[in-house]
């Protein structure tokens, strides 16, 4: 008798009952797979690649959280197998692209809130009981503009396109992976925290908004295995080696005569080096961030046991839900970089992580001059906040010169507050902007 045939046929009533449960059912056939840049067009060993979405994408493409912005490109219809896979360099492929950007943003955040039990909706700003409308997106909504914005009160994104020197390949902003999911990002915080955007609040508050942004491009980018990997064998699994991941937007740079992306996340500014410049203060809270995230990779990180692509994928998913928890936590108003870095502290203790995450939170943002370093075992004692180092001088006032669109539309400020020369200069951002809108 074969010995199969034995198991088959024994009616043993003390069998092990898991081996008599059904299999899950397979899954519905929704979601669709979508043809999109994974990083940006310049980045060439990255490339377009499809990606699977999974959950209800409708034509155009469209979802309850995310539609197209009317008018713009026609709606996309999707194939005969519910996918959008249309060829790059076509206004479909930008209109596919963009929102699936955007929808990965949003879904990666989703997720981490609920990875951390935290039952916290990420609404629009917009949205109320009355109001559940989407976020409105403009993959080619500001013609030879150099820029992209978030807008709360057209409650949309729209992203730029411009011939770079007056000749060559247009460049479209809504094909930079980084430059979506950034623009993305503000929406998200600002469906949380309404008074961070304001020009009024303080330089370091700002500082928070564009720095969220450029650091969700970056775990956006982490959010997908394929790039965890391409990442690693890039740079032998140093973070801090030269990559494609701590440049953000590759093209965009490229067009603006830098030899890399618009910022460099990986950095060693200072905050007493960066002065009120939003957007220079954005990139010390941006490179803190990112070398906490190098030094976690690096803690975890055991080859023998697992792939350092799947490590890296699930530490930049862990740290990703922190930084958004911690925006959550902090004050409503006002909120400092230290505001932040203590609650991230919490954080990773509540979450029982080892010591050694705290400590790579504090020692970073202390070498960036945000939080006193604090003495020995008592600053990495539950309840104890550290110290605020270099603050906001009192009444300061945010520079948003060097930020992206969202931080100078004119929408954000108190425009009665404006000094003469400011006021006019809002004023010729809304002419520019009204006058580029489709
Ligand atoms: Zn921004």
């Amino acid at each position: 008798m074969e010995p199969h045939a034995l198991l088959l046929d024994d009616p043993d009533p003390t069998a092990d009952p898991a081996a008599q449960v059904e299999p899950p059912p397979l899954p519905h056939a929704f979601g669709a797979r979508v043809l999109i840049w994974k990083q940006d067009p310049s980045v060439k060993e990255i490339g377009a690649r499809t990606a699977f979405l999974p959950g209800v994408v409708l034509a155009g493409p469209r979802d309850a959280r995310i539609a197209p912005g009317e008018p713009g490109i026609a709606a996309v219809e999707p194939n005969a197998f519910g996918d959008f896979l249309v060829p790059p360099d076509t206004p479909q492929f930008d209109a596919v692209h963009t929102f699936a950007v955007v929808r990965q943003t949003l879904t990666m955040y989703q997720r981490s809130l609920s990875a951390a039990g935290a039952a916290i909706p990420l609404p629009w700003q917009w949205n109320s009981g009355a109001d559940t409308s989407p976020l409105r997106v403009f993959p080619h909504g500001l013609p030879n503009v150099m820029n992209a914005f978030y807008s709360r009160a057209q409650a949309c994104l729209r992203f730029g396109d411009f011939v770079p020197g007056g000749d060559g390949a247009r460049v479209y902003t809504c094909r930079s992976f980084d430059i979506v999911a950034h623009e993305t990002a503000h929406a998200v915080l600002d469906g949380l925290k309404p008074r961070w955007l304001l020009a009024d609040a303080p330089p370091q508050t700002g500082g928070l908004h564009e720095a969220f942004g450029d650091l969700s491009a970056i775990f956006l980018a982490l959010a997908q295995l394929d790039q965890c990997e391409a990442l690693v064998a890039q740079t032998k699994a140093r973070l801090h080696d030269k990559s494609f991941l701590a440049d953000i937007a590759e093209q965009f740079g490229l067009a603006l005569g830098s030899g890399a992306g618009l910022r460099n996340a990986d950095n060693d500014l200072t905050l007493s080096q960066a002065g009120t410049q939003v957007h220079a203060i954005s990139r010390v809270f941006t490179g803190a961030v990112y070398d906490v995230l190098a030094d976690v990779f690096a803690y975890e990180r055991d080859p023998e046991r697992e792939d350092d692509a799947a490590v890296l994928h699930r530490v930049a998913a862990y740290l990703g839900g922190v930084l958004l928890r911690a925006l959550v936590a902090a004050p409503d108003s006002a909120a400092t970089y230290a505001d932040v870095v203590n609650e991230m502290l919490r954080i990773v203790g509540a979450d029982g992580r080892p010591p050694a995450y705290g400590g790579f939170i504090r020692n970073q943002f202390s070498r960036r001059e945000v939080v006193e370093a604090g003495s020995g075992n008592a600053a990495s004692l539950p309840g104890v906040r550290l110290a605020a180092r270099v603050c906001d001088a009192p009444g300061a006032r945010q520079d948003r010169s060097a930020c992206c669109g969202t931080m100078q539309l004119p929408e954000y400020r108190h425009a009665a507050r404006l000094p003469a020369g400011e006021a006019a200069a809002a004023g010729a951002v809304v002419g520019a902007v009204a006058g580029a809108a489709p």
